[in-house]
């Protein structure tokens, strides 16, 4: 039962590990360069009967769950759906998909592209967690949706109305309550019913982000998206109020730079990126280890999501790895982060 399995969850952090498919024309160019396939055959093997056990060209690594090429969106979801249930129950959510581009986090945690049962985390998380409401007769539920990106160290805030979102002051300050909640200033965030509601927002603050942004592609690899859903349960008998919050982030691209010649801007990104996602990894390693000192606030991204990441918190982390010969080295390297996030 769901609700056994959300008090079963041990510890807070979990480490989820997905190696997506070749996509059709990766598997067209191994055909057309054969250097590559000569590098071997994609070496993922998942060992069973736990599913946990991951062997990558020849190492082993261990996670609570590896998801091999051919997993379905829906035996994803599956693993996910108690930890966002908990959010129903006043506890802050964190989900996040941390990979290199092209590694499937986008595709893991879900656009508005993906129809029917491609769906990602994101609509199937709100989709279970309204169902959920309605089926509750104790309480009764209000849910708000926000949707901001953090691009170099500043916070967009991609609900904006499009004028203001494109206007150089969509630039939002993190601040601290006097209950000492995490809130960003000036944030829009739409009450919502439903799904299509959600899926509205969502395409919105997808154009919203793309506002101004000559590469796209490029643009959103740079940035971690963030979609929070606060969730307000009131008990119909007492009237008590409890609060909780799913918090969806597709991290920006993991890559370390390559070309040594960039500068400027591309620099500053780059150092921004990394800054942020090995902030996230002290943070995660320290609340891991049990450590007094969590260091929230070496990045704009832990400081954000500081009060959702410590005690009370659930956190899950999907590690994203291409299969590709040519991405060995950046694969290494994530499940090496995902390894100490453990
Ligand atoms: P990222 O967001 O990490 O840059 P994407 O999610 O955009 O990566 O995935 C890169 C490409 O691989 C896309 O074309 C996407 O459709 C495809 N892809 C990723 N994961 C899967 C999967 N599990 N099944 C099928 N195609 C996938
Ligand atoms: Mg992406």
């Amino acid at each position: 039962d769901l609700q056994e399995r959300v008090l079963e969850l041990q510890g807070s952090i979990r480490v989820l590990c997905r190696v997506r498919p070749m996509v059709p024309s990766e598997l067209e160019e191994m055909e057309r360069r054969p250097e590559l396939a000569a590098m071997g055959d994609p070496q993922v093997e998942v060992q069973y009967p736990d599913d946990d056990k991951l062997v990558f060209w020849g190492a082993p690594y261990q996670f609570e769950r590896v998801f091999a090429p051919g997993t379905d969106q829906a035996a994803v979801f599956r693993e996910v759906q108690p930890v966002v249930a908990a959010a129903l129950n006043g506890y802050r959510v964190c989900i996040f998909a941390y990979g290199q581009t092209g590694s499937g986090k986008t595709w893991t945690m879900g656009s508005p592209t993906q129809r029917g049962e491609e769906r990602g985390v994101n609509f199937r998380a709100l989709a279970e967690l309204f169902g959920r409401a309605r089926d509750d007769a104790t309480r009764s539920y209000a849910f708000t949706v926000s949707m901001l990106e953090v691009y170099n160290e500043e916070i967009r805030d991609l609900l904006a109305p499009a004028s203001a979102a494109a206007a150089a002051e969509n630039r939002h300050e993190i601040r601290l309550d006097r209950r000492g909640q995490v809130y960003v200033e000036g944030l829009v965030e739409c009450a919502v019913t439903a799904l299509d509601e959600v899926e509205r927002l969502v395409e919105l603050g997808g154009r919203n982000r793309t506002v101004g942004n000559n590469n796209v592609n490029l643009h959103s690899s740079r940035s971690h998206l963030v979609l929070q859903v606060a969730v307000a349960a009131t008990y119909s008998a007492s009237g008590a109020v409890q609060a909780g919050r799913l918090s969806l982030i597709d991290l920006a691209g993991s890559e370390r730079l390559k070309s040594t010649a960039a500068e400027g801007q591309r620099l500053k990104e780059a150092q921004n990126i990394n800054r942020s996602l090995s902030a996230l990894g002290d943070v995660i390693a320290a609340l891991g280890a049990g450590s007094r000192h969590v260091p929230y606030r070496n990045s704009k991204l832990t400081f954000l999501l500081q009060d959702s990441l410590g005690a009370g918190a659930k956190v899950l982390m999907f590690v994203n790895v291409s299969p590709h010969p040519a991405s060995q080295g950046e694969s290494v390297c994530s499940l090496n982060f995902a390894k100490r996030c453990r």
